[in-house]
């Protein structure tokens, strides 16, 4: 096992990985952003270490920064958690020639998948069904003609390296495709540095099932069932649950282990989570994979029992995927709400110094945080707050346990979507399992007070 890690992230998943390192018995180096000189994981890791001003591209994101302050406090692995450099290749090879384990899977794998496009086909060729759409990048505005004429309207135009709900265009008819072609490949070249975009058919109304999985170095892989995760805002996931309501047992032994052969086929040797869209007739499309832990795992984690940040710790210290997981039953039903410090009616941020930091608890509760009173939410990095999880015998009692927790859970001094998860809590066709990635726009408005 490693002696040191470097956690190179902020927030609540710097937190979950520092409770998985002092469980192994390892030791811990934060880095921080001057703007998170007061943050909690600064104060519970073992050591910590400036890297930066507040802006991620100076800090978080900051490739030498992070590599010297590892090398400073000499350490053996490096964990990324999610968003940040956790995608990055570019990082892991760096990681890699500096001699420090990259606790995720290899250079050559995170590049394969974080190419959307290139991802699409290599997942289709080992034998997963993809959403129709271009063999590549649509390089110029006659081929992205072309590929829309044969796959037909409504499409989406996707950035090819986007992430995080960013990067996508809704094309509904043929004379919107070349301006909407060429703002995708401005939009994607500023946000992630690369003009490269593809096409996808819309799947109309579809629901978002991910399945979990995990794999180490001596070419076994598993799956840890699937998540649900329609209910979004801006292509951003702000429900997610396991098991999926919709999923059949068949379907997920069929589907999950296509997932498993897949990724054997291309070595995947670490956590990761295969995305998949879901039409009315229930078909199952892949979209992407990401190569990272998932903001949402605790929900596969509250089902299955299996503590997924240790066993990636575990597996890229090179232990056998039998000896870190073992045999598990799945059981009952988590459901998780994502808090984020944002107006529940516009999503506009809510930045700013919480006053009051009530955590609900209980039987089945779970939260996941960073935040507590008089700690200040930044402008400067995603809003998430907190994540409420709720575990049940079955969906049913999950969902009570969830709305008495909200009940339960006070934020004073920012405002958060916490009014909203109760909306959707009440609402009769989540409670009915009824909902697709559109059902926030369909949601009655708040009542007003
Ligand atoms: P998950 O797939 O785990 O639900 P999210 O899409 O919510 O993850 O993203 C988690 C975090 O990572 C967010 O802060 C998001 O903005 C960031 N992120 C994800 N993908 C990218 C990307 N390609 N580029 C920049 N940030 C990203
Ligand atoms: P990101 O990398 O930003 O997570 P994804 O490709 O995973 O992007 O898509 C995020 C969300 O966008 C999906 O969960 C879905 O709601 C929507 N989406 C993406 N592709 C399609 C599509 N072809 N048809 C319909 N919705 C889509
Ligand atoms: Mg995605």
């Amino acid at each position: 096992m490693f002696k040191k890690v470097l956690i190179a992230n902020r927030g609540e998943i710097a937190l979950r990985i520092l409770a998985a390192c002092k469980e192994l018995g390892v030791r811990t180096v934060a880095v921080y952003s001057e703007a998170d000189r007061n943050s909690l994981h600064v104060r519970f890791a073992d050591e910590a270490v400036c890297i930066g001003p507040a802006r991620s591209s100076e800090s978080y994101l900051n490739i030498p920064h992070v590599i010297s302050a590892a090398e400073i406090t000499d350490v053996d692995a490096i964990h990324p958690g999610y968003g940040f450099l956790s995608e990055s290749a570019n990082f892991a090879e760096v990681c890699e020639a500096s001699h420090i384990t990259f606790i995720g899977p290899a250079p050559g794998v995170i590049r394969l998948m974080g190419e959307k496009n290139i991802a699409r086909g290599e997942m289709e060729a080992a034998g997963l069904p993809v959403v129709p759409g271009s063999p590549g990048i649509v390089e110029n505005e006659d081929e992205a003609k072309r590929v829309a004429a044969d796959i037909g309207y409504p499409l989406m135009i996707k950035a090819a390296e986007g992430g995080g709900g960013r990067g996508m265009r809704l094309v509904r008819t043929k004379k919107d495709l070349v301006q909407a072609f060429n703002t995708a490949r401005g939009e994607s070249q500023q946000a992630f540095g690369s003009p490269n975009v593809y096409i996808e058919k819309l799947i109309e109304r579809p629901r978002h099932i991910e399945f979990q999985v995990l794999g180490d170095s001596h070419g076994n892989v598993i799956h840890l069932g699937e998540r649900e995760c329609s209910i979004q805002r801006r292509h951003q996931k702000v429900i997610e649950e396991s098991p999926s309501p919709v999923l059949d047992d068949a379907t997920r032994t069929t589907m999950g282990d296509k997932v498993v052969e897949a990724l054997r086929k291309v070595g995947y040797s670490s956590a990761g989570t295969v995305e998949f869209l879901r039409d009315e007739s229930g078909s199952l499309y892949f979209i992407e994979m990401n190569t990272r832990i998932q903001v949402e795992h605790p929900v596969t984690e509250m089902v299955t029992g299996v503590d997924l940040v240790k066993s990636q710790i575990r597996l890229a210290a090179g232990e056998k995927l039998g000896d870190v997981v073992g045999p598990f039953q799945s059981s009952g039903h988590a459901i998780e709400c994502r808090i984020n410090a944002e107006d529940p009616n516009t999503f506009a941020p809510s930045p700013g110094r919480i006053t009051t930091f009530r955590v609900p608890g209980g039987p089945g509760i779970r939260v996941d945080t960073a935040a507590h009173a008089d700690a200040v939410i930044p402008p400067y990095y995603d809003s998430l707050v907190a994540k409420l999880i709720a575990h049940g015998r079955d969906r049913a009692e999950a969902i009570v346990r969830m709305e008495g927790a909200l009940d339960g859970f006070v934020v004073e001094g920012i405002k958060t979507i916490i009014p909203l998860h109760k909306r959707i809590l009440a609402d009769p066709d989540f409670r009915a399992g009824n909902f697709d990635t559109q059902f926030l726009e369909h949601l009655p408005p708040a009542a007003a007070k």
